[in-house]
């Protein structure tokens, strides 16, 4: 089953009279159940990339199919309902809204869908269970470390189940050994059969995906798979 299809993909930011071409022609498919790692360096257009595949910003050309459906000038409110449908997000600085508990924030999808109160939090209270922090729903992001509040994040993108987990650069902004940790949780997601695309530029964290698309001046230089090292404890030493 093919989850994800994009083909001569192209994207320029237009700035005053410049023009700077980031996306020269992708082509990949993700099927389901894969868990892809985007690597590149700073700037080779990993996180324009996945911002298309996101529904939060169009490319200027090609074609996009997110489980079969044409992803293409869909007005804001269609592009919302499908971004909340399909797709979940991690990002590197864990976005989480500062003033409300760790429950409540994984809760906010759900409630965006229109799900009850009470099957609301229920359903929170499971995601928060599943990434290790039940016994922290009622505190704020503050009181939480930066591993625990990307668990948060992971827990939060997963609660309205959505097709695809896409993650801009996850441990970016953790220590190594954090990172391995929720790279650990991210992998037993996928192996529970979600479809995982990982932004890194590291290379030890590319390795835990299951393939790696390598990306350079906005377009692909190689896409291989890899044997996945594991994020277990004794990865780390
Ligand atoms: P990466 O995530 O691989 O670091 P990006 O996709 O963020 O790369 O950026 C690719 C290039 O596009 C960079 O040169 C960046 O400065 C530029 N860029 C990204 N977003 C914008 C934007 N909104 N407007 C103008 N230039 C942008
Ligand atoms: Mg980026």
């Amino acid at each position: 089953m093919t989850m994800i299809k994009i083909k001569d993909l192209h994207k320029s930011y237009q700035m005053g009279s410049n023009s700077l071409h980031v996306l020269k022609g992708i082509n990949f498919e993700v099927k389901e159940g894969e868990m892809v790692a985007i690597m590149g360096s700073s700037g080779s257009g990993k996180s324009t990339l996945l911002n298309i595949l996101g529904i939060l910003d169009e490319a200027d050309e090609g074609e996009y199919h997110l489980d079969g459906t044409l992803i293409k000038n869909l007005n804001e409110k269609i592009a919302a309902q499908y971004r909340n449908k399909f797709l979940g997000f991690v990002f590197q600085s864990f976005n989480l809204i500062g003033y409300k508990s760790a429950l409540d924030n994984v809760a906010m999808p759900l409630y965006y869908q229109g799900v009850k109160r009470n099957l609301r939090m229920e359903k929170a209270m499971h995601y928060l269970e599943k990434v290790g922090l039940a016994d922290w729903a009622t505190h704020l992001p503050n009181e939480l470390s930066g591993g625990q509040k990307q668990r948060v994040a992971i827990a939060r993108a997963l609660a309205s189940d959505p097709k695809v987990l896409l993650a801009d650069e996850p441990t970016g902004a953790l220590d190594t050994k954090t990172s391995y940790e929720v790279m650990e949780l991210i992998q037993g997601i996928n192996d529970e059969g979600k479809t995982i695309l990982v932004v890194t530029h590291e290379d030890d964290i590319a390795h835990m995906c299951k393939r790696i698309v390598n990306l350079k001046d906005g377009v692909i230089i190689d896409d291989s798979p890899v044997k996945q090292v594991r994020a277990n404890s004794a990865t780390y030493v």
